[in-house]
């Protein structure tokens, strides 16, 4: 812990991505710089297009890196062989817009799923990590009801269980609120802050969402594939 606290858990510089080859190939990604620090929340905002959800895949090394340099949670992703992404992809925590729980599965079970590829855990110790986290986002009467005997807050919030429970050292969200009310969208984004905060986890948010931009410390924001100037200040409410 300390030692990933020294260094910042997310860290890029001259990123370059293109989907296609050759007469189809298009950039995708323009030199992108971006650092995220142990328990800061950067909000990611930009038109539809402009690259935020192919930044956040190799970010989560869910694709591989083509130029430039990202490192995740003290690892170098360009380079990295497959099996170095799938175990660092372990220590993150991923959340989506739609929050893909499984149907078939209780919120308990499906929280405790994350853990499944870490074998020192024995299932009932899994069971019992899942329903603990589901207690600490608010949901310690629901958890052996399937997703869809909940709400969509609670479901999202199910999710935000999930992806917290094997304590990432990072979180990356693409636009978790997009199908909820202002107020259960208040809710998920305030106890993953608070969560976030609590751990010392970082946070890279993606977002179009005008009524969670206060839970950042900063915004940025993406244009054709770059990072383009931060919000001037004032423009973003404290
Ligand atoms: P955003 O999340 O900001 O809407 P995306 O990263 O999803 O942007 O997409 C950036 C560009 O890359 C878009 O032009 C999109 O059409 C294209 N794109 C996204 N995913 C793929 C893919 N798997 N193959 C080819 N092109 C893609
Ligand atoms: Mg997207």
């Amino acid at each position: 812990m300390v030692e990933l606290r020294m260094t910042s858990p997310l860290a890029l510089s001259g990123v370059n991505f293109a989907y296609g080859e050759g007469e189809l190939r298009r950039p995708v990604l323009r030199d992108v710089e971006l650092s995220v620090g142990a328990g800061e929340i950067v909000l990611l905002t930009g038109p539809s297009g402009s690259g935020k959800t192919t930044l956040l895949t190799l970010i989560g090394a869910l694709r591989a890196m083509q130029e430039g340099s990202c490192v995740v949670l003290g690892k170098e992703l360009n380079g990295a062989t497959e099996r170095d992404r799938v175990r660092l992809r372990r220590r993150i925590g991923f959340i989506f817009q739609n929050h893909n729980l499984l149907g078939f599965l209780t919120a308990r079970q499906n929280v405790a799923m994350t853990l499944e590829l870490d074998r020192s855990v024995s299932e009932a110790e899994r069971l019992d990590r899942a329903a603990q986290m589901l207690g600490a986002v608010g949901l310690a009467d629901h958890v052996d009801k399937p997703p869809s005997k909940l709400f969509g807050g609670q479901r999202q919030r199910v999710a935000v269980a999930r992806a917290l429970v094997g304590s990432p050292g990072i979180v990356l969200a693409d636009e978790p609120t997009a199908a909820l009310d202002k107020a259960s969208g208040q809710e998920v984004v305030h106890l993953l802050r608070d969560l976030a905060k609590s751990r010392g986890v970082a946070i890279l948010m993606v977002t179009h969402d005008p009524r969670i931009l206060d839970i950042a410390d900063r915004i940025v924001s993406m244009e054709d594939g770059r990072i383009v100037e931060p919000l001037a200040d004032g423009a973003a409410p404290r």
